[in-house]
This record gives C-alpha cells, sequence and structure tokens, in this order.
C-alpha cells in the first residue's frame, strides 16, 4: 500500500516537473556553485573587513602608547641633564646652557624651566613663564617629596587650550645640596594627530581621559567633549570607572548597549601617567558600512541570478518548449483524426528533425493504412451482405434493408410491402438435373427478379435456400399483389425445363403481405405474415400468388389469391 502511495507521488512530483520546472532546475543548479562561491568570497570579505578595523584601532592605541614612551624617555633624559648642569653651575650659567641647547629635534618639549625650591620660575627657554609661582603644583610637590621624576596629569595650556603635560626632576636627586626643580612642559601636539586618526571612522570613538576622568584630547569630530567630564556622562562614567579601577595597563570591556548592539571599549594607560586612551568600537556601526557593501553585492548577485535564470528560461521557450509544443500539437491533431497534420520541418531545430521526420512518416503510413482499411472494410461489407449465387443481396442485407425501410416507412406513415418467393419442387429439381443445375437455375431466378426489382423500386434478396424475397417500399397491398404475379409470371416465362414437375417448367410461389409500420409492430411480423401466405400458395397448388389479408397487416388476417 505504502508503495502504491510513494508511486503516485511520484507521478503527481513528475508532473509537476514540467520541462519548463526541469529547465529552472537546471539553470539554478548551474547557477548554484557560482552563487555559493560568490556568497563565500562576501563573507569573507565581510571578516576580513572587520577584522582589519579592529586591528587598525589595536594598532593606534598602541602606536600611542609608544609614542608617550618615546617621548616620555626623551624627557627624562633632558631633564637630567639639565639637572647635572643645574647641579655643576649657578642658575645664570645654567640658564645660558639650557637655552642654547634644547635641540629642535624634541619638538614635544615645549619648554624647560629652572624653578626655586620656593616654586618660583628663575629660568625658561619661554620667557614667558620667568617668574611664575608653581608651588602650588601637585607635580611640583611630589617631586620635591620623592626626589624622582614626576609626571603631572594631561593640563590645559593657560594660553592655547591644548593638551600638556608637565615633568619634573629635583637638582637634589643628583645634588642633594641643591634643592631646585627641573621643569619641562610636554606639549601634547602629537595627541591630536593620533586622535585624528580615529576621526571619521564609523562606529569608533577615541577618547583621552585623565585620573578623574576629564576628556583630555578627542577626535576632530567630537572636539567638543574635550574638558569634559566624563562622569556626567552615565554609560560612559561606568566604562571610566572600569577603566579607572582596573589595576592593568591595559583591557577591554565588551558589553551589550540597550539597544541590543554590541559595544567593545578598550583602554590602554599612556606610560607614566594616569591618562588613559579610551577606545569604543560600536560593532554594529562598524559592521554596518561593510554590511551596506555586503547588501549591495548580495543584490547585484540577486540580480545576476534572475537574469541567468529568466534568460534560460526564455530561451529554453524559444529553443525547446516551442517545438515540443509544435510536435505535441500535431501529434494531438493526428490523434483527434486531422490525417493532414503533418510537422512543418523548417520551424525545428536540427535536433527535432529525425523525431519531425518520424512521425510525419508515421502518419503518412497510418493514414494510407487507415484509407486501406476503409476501403476493405467497405468491401468486407458489401460482400457480408451479398449472395454470391444470385447476385442480389443475402438474408443478412435484406434484414438490414427491412429494418431500414420499416423505419422510413413509420416515419413517413407509407406503406411496406413483401413478396416471399419459394421454387416449387426444387428438391425435386436437384435431383433430377443436379445440383449444379440447380444452382444455374437459382441464378437465372435472381436476375428475373432483379429486373422486377429495377422496374417496381423494390429490393431484392435470397432469403435463403430456393427462397428469395422481394421489399416493396411505398406499395399498396394491391400493387404488390400485382408485383408477386409478375414475379410469378416471369419465372415461369424463363420456361427452365422441370420434368418432374406437374407445371413441366421451373415455377415459384409467392407469398404477399403488406403494413402500415407502427412501433406496435416489428419488421418480424411482416416476413411471417408474408411466410403465411406463401404457405398458403404452396397449399393452393404452388405456381400461385397468395396475400396475407386483402389490405394491410394490421387488418383481419385473411387470405386472398391472385392469378
Ligand atoms: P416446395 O415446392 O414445397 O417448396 O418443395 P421443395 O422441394 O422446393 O422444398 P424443400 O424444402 O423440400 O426442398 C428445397 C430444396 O432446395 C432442397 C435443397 O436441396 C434445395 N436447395 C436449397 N438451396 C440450394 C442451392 O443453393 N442450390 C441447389 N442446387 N439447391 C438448393
Ligand atoms: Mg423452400
Ligand atoms: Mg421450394
Amino acid at each position: 500500500m505504502a508503495g502504491v502511495t510513494f508511486n503516485r507521488n511520484r507521478v503527481k512530483l513528475k508532473k509537476l516537473l514540467g520541462i519548463r520546472a526541469r529547465l529552472a532546475m537546471l539553470a539554478v543548479l548551474l547557477v548554484a556553485p557560482l552563487m555559493f562561491e560568490r556568497v563565500r568570497s562576501l563573507e569573507d570579505i565581510r571578516a576580513r573587513q572587520i577584522a582589519t578595523a579592529s586591528e587598525e584601532y589595536a594598532n593606534i592605541t598602541h602606536h600611542s602608547a609608544e609614542t608617550q614612551r618615546e617621548v616620555i624617555s626623551s624627557v627624562e633624559t633632558m631633564l637630567k641633564s639639565a639637572a647635572y648642569i643645574r647641579a655643576a653651575s649657578g642658575i645664570g650659567r645654567s640658564c645660558e646652557i639650557l637655552r642654547a641647547s634644547l635641540p629642535a629635534s624634541l619638538p614635544w618639549i615645549r619648554s624647560i624651566m629652572l624653578v626655586s625650591k620656593e616654586g618660583v620660575v628663575q629660568c625658561s627657554t619661554l620667557n614667558i613663564q620667568v617668574g611664575m609661582n608653581i608651588s602650588d603644583r601637585d607635580y611640583f610637590r611630589k617631586a620635591r617629596e620623592t626626589r624622582d621624576f614626576v609626571f603631572s596629569d594631561y593640563l590645559f595650556g593657560k594660553t592655547n587650550n591644548r593638551p600638556i603635560m608637565m615633568a619634573a626632576y629635583p637638582v637634589a636627586a643628583i645634588n642633594p645640596e641643591e634643592d631646585s626643580v627641573v621643569v619641562a612642559g610636554i606639549n601634547l601636539d602629537w595627541l591630536s594627530t593620533i586622535m585624528a586618526n580615529f576621526s571619521g571612522k564609523p562606529g569608533i570613538s577615541a577618547l583621552l581621559i585623565d585620573s578623574t576622568g576629564v576628556v583630555l584630547a578627542a577626535p576632530p569630530d567630537q572636539a567638543g567633549m574635550i574638558g569634559q567630564s566624563l562622569g556626567n556622562m552615565p554609560l560612559l562614567s561606568a566604562i571610566t570607572y572600569k577603566a579607572l579601577s582596573s589595576n592593568s595597563d591595559s583591557g577591554s570591556i565588551s558589553f551589550i548597549v540597550t539597544d541590543g548592539t554590541k559595544r567593545a571599549i578598550s583602554f590602554a594607560r599612556i606610560p607614566g601617567t594616569q591618562s588613559r586612551l579610551v577606545v569604543s568600537v560600536d560593532e554594529a556601526e562598524v559592521t554596518a558600512a561593510i554590511n551596506r557593501d555586503i547588501r549591495t553585492a548580495y543584490l547585484q548577485l540577486g540580480f545576476v541570478c534572475l537574469f541567468v535564470l529568466f534568460g534560460a528560461l526564455i530561451g529554453a521557450e524559444k529553443l525547446i518548449i516551442k517545438p515540443i509544443e509544435l510536435m505535441t500539437g500535431m501529434a494531438k491533431r493526428f490523434g483527434e483524426g486531422d490525417s493532414s497534420a503533418r510537422v512543418a520541418r523548417s520551424r525545428l531545430p536540427a535536433e527535432f528533425m529525425p523525431l519531425a521526420r518520424a512521425f510525419n512518416a508515421m502518419a503518412a503510413q497510418l493514414s494510407q493504412r487507415e484509407r486501406e482499411l476503409v476501403a476493405t472494410n467497405d468491401r468486407l461489407t458489401v460482400m457480408a451482405s451479398i449472395d454470391m449465387l444470385s447476385g442480389l443481396a443475402n438474408r443478412r442485407g435484406f434484414q438490414s434493408r427491412l429494418d431500414f425501410e420499416w423505419m422510413k416507412a413509420q416515419q413517413y406513415q407509407c406503406e411496406l410491402s413483401l413478396l416471399m418467393i419459394d421454387v416449387d419442387h426444387f428438391k425435386l429439381y436437384n435431383d433430377t438435373y443436379g445440383h449444379p443445375e440447380g444452382d444455374a437455375c437459382l441464378t437465372r431466378i435472381g436476375e428475373a427478379l432483379s429486373g422486377i426489382a429495377a422496374d417496381t423500386l423494390g429490393f431484392a434478396g435470397r432469403y435463403g435456400g430456393e427462397e428469395f424475397c422481394l421489399l416493396l417500399p411505398n406499395t399498396t397491398p394491391q400493387r404488390a399483389l400485382e408485383i408477386g404475379e409478375m414475379v410469378r409470371a416471369s419465372v415461369q416465362g424463363l420456361a427452365v425445363p422441370h420434368a418432374t414437375s406437374s407445371h413441366q417448367t421451373v415455377t415459384v410461389s409467392v407469398g404477399v403481405a403488406a403494413a402500415l409500420p407502427s412501433s406496435a409492430q416489428t419488421p418480424g411480423e411482416l416476413i411471417e405474415a408474408a411466410d403465411a401466405a406463401l404457405y398458403a400458395a404452396k397449399h393452393r397448388g404452388r405456381n400461385a400468388v397468395v396475400e396475407h389479408g386483402f389490405g394491410r397487416l394490421a387488418d383481419e388476417p385473411g387470405l386472398a389469391m391472385a392469378g
């Protein structure tokens, strides 16, 4: 049972999968590997682009830390040298040497100052700073206390609002008797350059924050944030707190923002300071641009596939479906009986030629066969209804003609008469002259009857053995009786010798019956009536004509005799 269902389903599937669907499937099969390859490479590109983006910002963070390291170490060297100079010479001499020796190769060193233990700037490579008091600055106090290098947090230059950083080194670290401090102002212009690297990168934002969370530097497009405290922004403050409370110099935090986008924050402590570079990456935004490109590529791919698919279908429609439809259309016409249906080969591609040729040849052969069959059938029909001996219709032919005439008479309300004719003493004839001679006699009687039928518009037949019949459409009983007499006389007129008959010649007895056919009667009843009349004619001595009742079959039965 399951097998039957399966087979049925397969048949259904086969029906569904017409040539068009199969061709579409073929096109898809051909296009699919290309599509998969393209999709794979697009996904590859996406992954690579995302990786490149994160690598890039990691590099920038790293680079900024490296730059800072260089700055710090050069500043340390510079301050140490200045401290040695100060330790070795008086303030005036030291000042001269310092002013002369600040190298142009260290552009980030904005100025070098010699500060007294009271915090007064005694000498500076920048004149404007001379006389300033920096005793209240943390870095200054710390340097004196720790007798070691101290770097300040980032500060904003009072004059230009640009981030600067101060470094201090006590001369006491070299000569404990000297209590002045060497201080350097460090330009942080490079920070702007590094921050500029983050500018215009969708989804990436970078901020430099000091130990209290104040923004020291930001990319040019976020310059407004400089000087603001991140503590005012709840989300960023949490991140800042994490970055600042972390003991490590660098790290990263990943989290999902309430709108569902993923953000990664990474921070790196700038060496020698409490400041941190905080880089935040909105993965969704970074990937959005890439995704846009990828989406465009997918759209193009989709269009190409659709184009290929439609192309394949239209091509197939013209090249394959049309010829097949042409052929099946012809086959259908032929099947419906149009034997002139032939495939026009000029409209078919070469591959279909043999099929078309075979179809045309088959169609021609079948038409010829059919013509022959029709002719043979006609011949057989004729042969099957003709008696070869007499040349008249045989019993079968007579019967079908009787049915036809009966219907016709019934339809037109005409009379139909029938003569049943039997050769008298024919057994004796055979016995006397032999069977072949008997056949010849029957042939002659047939010819005579055929002549009378032609004259009377009747239909003559050999009913069986030596018994004949003559069907007379549209003929009254009286006229039928007359024709019966014509038959009887005509046979007698043949004067075929019959020595053993009382009449000395071959004679016939004729029974006549007539009817006005109605649906209440059958043709068989007319035959029976004519037979009864024939029987009566025999009874009356043969060579006689008797009608069944004077009038028609429907009338009171009775027999009348003619002649
Ligand atoms: P009746 O006058 O009563 O009709 O006598 P009958 O001898 O003609 O009738 P019966 O039925 O006794 O004999 C008919 C004969 O007709 C017998 C048969 O040999 C002969 N006959 C029937 N068909 C043929 C035929 O095709 N050829 C020949 N030669 N004789 C036939
Ligand atoms: Mg007979
Ligand atoms: Mg007879």
